[in-house]
């Protein structure tokens, strides 16, 4: 490799464009090969970083998410879970909702799929280039009680607040007391139309005050949470329990 090569790659690495650097050497031999005109040169080397800039950054929101596990759309079976339609899925996979800051509501018992769908639906919007982050209602809380001597909980609290899509899985699986209901309710006011919550739960939020305490924090987390909302019940039978595996090999039948 010549050394003008070897300066212009220091050039582009001093530019950020690390990943063209790299690749240099190859682009100019493609170029000569294929007798590439300049403006085609220009553009396979900016197309090529871009996507790869791209690439770097869906990773990075995808590790940023804090996802407990990744299953997509395509993996949930329509056909087990008829409260749902494979419309509605496409019409929620094309993320309309979430351009307009809609949140979503998921109900149902456990093992029917809402921790799935809030899962694909983050996959998705990670890949559409949004910023998504996930956390149990119990992390959720863990977090808003540590922020103020804990930088990791600052930090993932950041993220948060920064999303444009934030997963909120099993809310009101326990109660809160006082102090977390206000913070609880902060946050929810400082996502309120900025961003798109999902929300996951067991419970409708006819029984949410209950677990909140308070009631005129409640009003005021349920104002903000269903102003603009898609609520879907899931009712099936548990996939989980219909699935699971049995330590006799085989998987078991429901009855
Ligand atoms: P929930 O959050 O409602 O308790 P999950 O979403 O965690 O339930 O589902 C439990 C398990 O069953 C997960 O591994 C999930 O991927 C799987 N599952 C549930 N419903 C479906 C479905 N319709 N198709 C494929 N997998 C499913
Ligand atoms: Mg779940």
């Amino acid at each position: 490799m010549n050394s003008t090569v070897q300066t212009m790659q220091n050039y582009f690495r001093h530019l950020r464009m690390a990943e063209t650097a790299n690749e240099l050497p190859e682009f100019l031999r493609k170029a000569e090969k294929f007798s590439w005109t300049y403006q085609e040169f220009l553009e396979e080397l900016l197309t090529y970083e871009l996507k790869r800039r791209e690439a770097k950054n869906a990773e990075r929101r995808l590790k940023w998410a804090k996802f407990p596990y990744q299953k997509t759309l395509d993996e949930f079976q329509i056909d087990e879970q008829k409260s749902i339609s494979s419309r509605q899925i496409k019409q929620l996979k094309e993320l309309n909702w979430l351009e307009q800051q809609y949140n979503l509501i998921l109900l149902g018992p456990p093992g029917v799929g809402k921790t799935h769908i809030a899962i694909g639906l983050g996959l998705e919007a990670i890949q559409k280039g949004f910023q998504v982050t996930f956390s149990t209602m119990g992390e959720l809380i863990h977090l808003l009680k540590t922020q103020e001597y804990l930088t990791k909980s600052q930090t993932q609290l950041k993220r948060i607040n920064e999303s444009d899509l934030v997963i909120i899985d099993d809310l009101m699986y326990m109660a809160m007391d006082q102090r977390e209901a206000n913070l609880f309710f902060h946050l929810i006011n400082n996502l309120y139309e900025r961003s798109s919550i999902i929300l996951t739960s067991n419970k409708g939020p006819e029984q949410w005050g209950e677990l909140i305490g308070d009631q005129g924090i409640t009003t005021a987390i349920l104002d903000r949470l269903l102003h603009r909302v898609e609520v879907i019940q899931l009712n099936e039978d548990s996939y989980r329990i219909k699935y699971r595996s049995s330590i006799f090999g085989e998987k078991s039948v429901q009855t």
